[in-house]
């Protein structure tokens, strides 16, 4: 037995655990809002092709800017919101969680605050803390939508230097109107941060999934030189084993962005994979308006469910899982479901619990285990 070492570590990192959601080796797995469905061989055929092309290359560090990338994703924004986005507009990093991280490195910082709105996702104060930015929540009304006065009110007493809008919303899968995202890019035009208006930050990573209607707000880059917007190929996209997130802002954004990012921290093999998945975006989002109506499906039947005599209470979703409560003891069920093969999550307000939606098979196994459980 070796002794502990004695470490200088941070004092606001000590006594911390690493986050993460269990890695359960279960037959019915819906904790982590991934895309069930599996590259089809056409796509893999692909992707193993583009980055053996990449492998020859691999002597070479690879390229630090990326434009290929860039344009393929601004191509893709393009089609996919109908507003038109330039490869200069986009930034991409490893996963939407370095895209956010850069945020922070750049507009964040000792001395600067960051705002959201709880509950939301669990990620955004570790960044926080990584970067020494403060971390300020306000809050979600009951139905998880934000109010307009309290959101510009938070602003105006907190006078963050990035605003972070998760629509849809994680954990709870709440969009967030138009509107309500152009008032707190007006307000953040208001805040002074060293001379300069707040960034705000609206997270899309669930964007593909929204309903019928719900805008994105893509729309309001035009016209708003303070806002990125951002979204990954990790849950739509059915990719998230390859690790690639992405923003689109205006190009002085972008560039601040350039300068705290890692030399070469998109890698080639990364760069190849994207590349050939963004070839085959319309096959791999295929899947999309089945996990929908899947989605959609699911909240009906929760919420003709009855626990201890009371009607389930379900968040309304346009994202590719669902929150349904409340539970006494929400532990119990989701040990429950566990114990029958199923993995959901234990995550967003007490007595709460998260279904990611699955294949139909399932989603028929999440059900019959839930009413086992707990119905
Ligand atoms: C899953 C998720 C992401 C995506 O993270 P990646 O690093 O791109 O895999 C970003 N934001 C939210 C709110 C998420 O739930």
């Amino acid at each position: 037995m070796t002794r502990e070492p004695l470490l200088p570590l941070r004092p606001e990192l000590r006594g911390i655990e690493p986050y993460g959601a269990p890695q359960l080796d279960v037959p019915v797995l819906l904790n982590v809002n991934e895309n069930p469905y599996g590259p089809s061989p056409a796509v893999v055929a692909e992707i193993a092709a583009r980055v053996a092309a990449a492998a020859s290359g691999l002597n070479r560090y690879p390229d630090r800017d990326f434009p290929q990338l860039r344009g393929a994703l601004a191509g893709y924004l393009t089609r996919e919101s109908g507003v038109a986005v330039a490869a200069d507009q986009v930034w991409a990093a490893n996963g939407s969680n370095e895209v956010m991280l850069h945020l922070l490195q750049a507009f964040g910082g000792p001395g600067r605050t960051a705002l959201s709105f709880a509950p939301t996702y669990s990620m955004y104060p570790e960044y926080a803390r990584d970067t020494h930015t403060r971390w300020v929540t306000g809050k979600r009304e009951t139905d998880f939508t934000i109010d307009l006065d309290h959101a510009l009110e938070t602003i105006a007493a907190h006078q963050p230097s990035v605003i972070l809008l998760t629509s849809p919303n994680n954990p709870t899968g709440t969009s967030l109107s138009l509107e309500l995202v152009e008032a707190v890019c007006e307000a953040a035009l208001r805040v002074d941060v060293d001379g300069a208006p707040a960034v705000v930050v609206v997270d899309e990573a669930y964007g593909e999934f929204r309903r019928a209607g719900v805008p994105s707000a893509l729309r309001l880059l035009e016209r708003f030189t303070n806002l990125a917007v951002s979204r990954t190929m990790s849950k739509a996209f059915a990719l998230a084993g390859a690790r690639l997130g992405y923003l689109a802002a205006h190009p002085r954004l972008v560039d601040a962005l350039r300068v705290v990012r890692l030399p070469y921290h998109l890698s080639g093999v990364t760069q190849a994979t994207a590349l050939a998945a963004l070839a085959h975006a319309d096959e791999l989002l295929a899947q999309v308006d089945a996990l929908r109506a899947e989605r959609d499906a699911t909240v009906t039947w929760l919420q003709q469910q009855t626990v201890d005599g009371a009607p389930l209470v379900v968040a309304e979703s346009d994202a590719n899982f669902v929150l349904f409560g409340t539970f006494a003891d929400r532990h119990a069920v989701w040990q429950g479901l566990l114990d029958r093969g199923v993995l959901i999550r234990e995550t967003g307000p007490d007595g709460w619990l998260r279904v990611s939606i699955g294949t139909p098979q399932e989603m028929a196994a999440f059900r019959a285990a839930l009413v086992e459980v707990a119905l």
